[in-house]
């Protein structure tokens, strides 16, 4: 019977495939070839950010010719993690499609996003032994229904055979969009609204916290807060950065 439902699963999807070929799931136009269509994979290498960038916080810089140093922000602070690292230049398609994604229930972009950012963890200085998501807040997670975090550091956990935990870092309170506020309003925003549940879960844990966009780094930063407390170290993955030029 597993067998004939198997063979006959199979037989459907390539009888399916002719009728209707599977369509990137980034333009949702073009045939996916691979994780994408060509022409999307195109537009993704070109917002890969592999120039230089500053060590701790991963912010690429502006001109080609500098190497990898730390920037101005992060010789002025203490940052709570030990880098920080995002693997494309948050605009175009991937904008679009990142925002379909959250707010258009696109879970099928998690397989492709996080494979993307599994394949890129690799650029860390050091292997991480735990994925956590930056976490919603009960309410919000209510509304969205997911969080979209936890798809990605799902598919990053099994892509790496790492661990996974998404109960231990909670978001205490519920906090306004960030996409809404400036710099400093984002930072009083989040300060605070994160607390580790069980701090041995994290003692002494190579973190790799997971989270869509990088955008000032108030919400990473004050996840990673707690998790250092918690005694992890944490390394920070995101899938976009957003860049002001
Ligand atoms: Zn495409
Ligand atoms: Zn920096």
């Amino acid at each position: 019977m597993g067998v004939f439902s198997a063979a006959g699963g199979a037989m459907l999807k390539s009888l399916l495939n002719i009728i209707f070929p599977d369509v990137c799931p980034f333009c949702e136009e073009h045939e996916q070839q691979g994780l994408l269509c060509k022409p999307c994979c195109a537009e993704l290498d070109g917002l890969r950010i592999t120039g230089p960038t500053c060590i701790v916080c991963g912010l690429p810089f502006a001109s080609q010719a500098a190497s990898d140093h730390t920037c101005g922000q992060c010789l002025k602070q203490d940052m709570p993690f030990i880098e920080a690292r995002s693997a494309f230049e948050y605009s175009g398609n991937l904008r679009e499609a990142i925002h379909r994604f959250k707010y258009g229930r696109r879970f099928i972009l998690a397989r492709p996003f996080g494979r993307m950012l599994s394949d890129f963890a690799a650029s860390f200085s050091s292997k991480p032994d735990i994925a956590v998501p930056v976490p919603l807040h009960k309410k919000r997670l209510r509304t969205r229904g997911f969080n979209q975090s936890l798809l990605l550091a799902r598919v990053i956990s099994k892509r790496l055979s790492i661990g996974l935990d998404y109960l231990n870092l909670r978001r205490t309170r519920e906090t306004a969009p960030q996409i809404e506020l400036n710099t400093d309003e984002r930072k009083k925003n989040v300060a605070g609204a994160f607390e580790v549940i069980n701090p041995p879960a994290f003692k002494d844990r190579n973190v790799l916290l997971v989270d869509d966009v990088f955008t000032t780094g108030a919400t990473v930063k004050e996840c990673a807060k707690v998790l250092k407390k918690a005694g992890a170290s944490v390394r920070v993955l995101t899938l976009a950065r957003a860049i002001q030029k």
